[in-house]
């Protein structure tokens, strides 16, 4: 063979005669057909297989169906990150006329792609605190297509009445899509509840490494009918390396989400007889405004998310902040180990002081996203960062 000649194809590296124990990664952008008849079978879906990367490959395959199965859906698809998803499921369900009920407690991206994105596409929406049920149906109207929530929302860890909004979206003749991301399948499956599509970004704790970035979205076999299609159309697929990294992390995530479900807790209980600290919200604490409900809905499992706030406000933040040296300020969550934000800094600095208000955030307000270091590393990490925020 002359040397312009060597191209790394498939057929000139054999696969192994036995096979390996770790999955294989499928970079190829492309496959081989064997005649046009099976192509043609191959793009109408009508055989199993894959011609084009954009239009799906195994790495895909194999998370989406471990994604299916943790939420007990019919379907599933990842997509290259939550936001992604999210417009999946915007551009295969909804269009021209139609009318969104949102969450006004949101993530501030989805909050802002319902809203402002969806507004410029003809698609009117209504924000509402979908806590509150009796606001949340007078913003129903007859053209409403979907009601959109979260599970746990973001920093205070409210819970959604899946299942009286999933009522609420059916009898407008709607459908409620949850973004699970805060709760993940280990703590809720929405569609359980009567959800219709759920959501997860598995950026978050489902990869749980903080290393990549990919979205899913689950929901009925009568619901995907444009699913595969759209997000081939508008390019919203994933890549086959950080599918196959995030397969690696959702293999531990019960483990994960167990350890870091127990640090949460007894950091939750143990921040709530902290002088410096004037609220701690955790909704596996009795003092939160939802405990009875999230009690039921998720079976004894609370979540990983705790919030607080510092009484001395910004000033205590801010010192608390610099101070801490073991728990880093990193506004994500998921982690393996226990990180930080500040809401107002970060995921809420486009809103008012009063906005921030009457979703019950301070600048003192703290988000921790616990990890998995023992319990006396994250307590003694958060003493010493409270000493100075005295
Ligand atoms: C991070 C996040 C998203 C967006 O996911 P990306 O993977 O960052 O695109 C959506 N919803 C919630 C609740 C999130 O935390």
């Amino acid at each position: 063979m002359k040397p312009d000649d060597v191209c790394p194809r498939a057929e000139r590296n054999a696969y192994p005669p036995n096979p390996p124990l770790a999955p294989p990664i499928f970079p190829s952008a492309v496959y081989q057909c064997d005649d046009p008849t099976q192509a043609d079978g191959l793009l109408a879906g009508t055989i199993d297989g894959y011609v084009y990367l954009r239009d799906g490959h195994p790495n895909a395959d194999w998370l989406a169906a471990r994604c299916r199965e943790l939420h007990g859906a019919e379907r599933a698809i990842v997509c290259a990150s939550g936001m992604s998803a999210l417009s999946l499921a915007l551009l295969a369900h909804v269009e021209f006329g139609d009318h969104l009920v949102v969450s006004s407690r949101l993530y501030g991206r989805s909050l802002r792609l319902l809203t402002e994105e969806t507004a410029r596409l003809g698609i009117a929406s209504t924000v509402v605190d979908t806590c509150d049920l009796q606001a949340t149906a007078a913003a129903c109207n007859d053209a409403t297509r979907w009601l959109i929530v979260e599970t746990i929302t973001n920093p205070t860890l409210r819970v959604s009445d899946l299942s009286a909004l999933a009522e609420l979206a059916h009898q407008y003749h709607a459908r409620l899509l949850v973004d699970n991301t805060f709760a993940s399948p280990i703590v809720c499956r929405p569609l359980e509840w009567g959800a219709d599509l759920v959501l997860e970004s598995l950026t978050k704790i489902m990869n749980g490494h903080s290393d990549v970035m990919l979205g899913a979205l689950c929901g009925r076999a009568a619901d995907w009918e444009r699913v595969v299609d759209v997000c081939a159309m508008w390019g919203l697929n994933s890549a086959p390396f950080e599918c196959w990294l995030a397969g690696r992390g959702l293999a531990t995530l019960a483990v994960r989400q167990a350890r870091a479900e127990s640090n949460a807790l007894q950091i939750a209980q143990w921040l709530a007889d902290q002088a410096a600290v004037s609220e701690v919200l955790y909704p596996g604490l009795a003092s939160h405004p939802d405990h009875k409900l999230a009690a039921r809905q998720f079976a004894g499992r609370y979540g990983t998310m705790v919030s607080f706030t510092l009484a001395g406000g910004l000033d205590a933040a801010t010192r608390f902040i610099r101070a801490s040296d073991q728990i880093v300020f990193s506004p994500s969550l998921g982690d393996l180990s226990t990180t930080l934000s500040h809401p107002c800094s970060t995921s809420h600095r486009a809103l008012s002081p009063a906005q921030c208000d009457a979703l019950g955030i301070s600048p003192g307000t703290i988000r921790l996203s616990l990890g998995l270091e023992s319990i006396d590393h994250i307590r003694h990490a958060l003493e010493a960062a409270l000493n100075e925020a005295r």
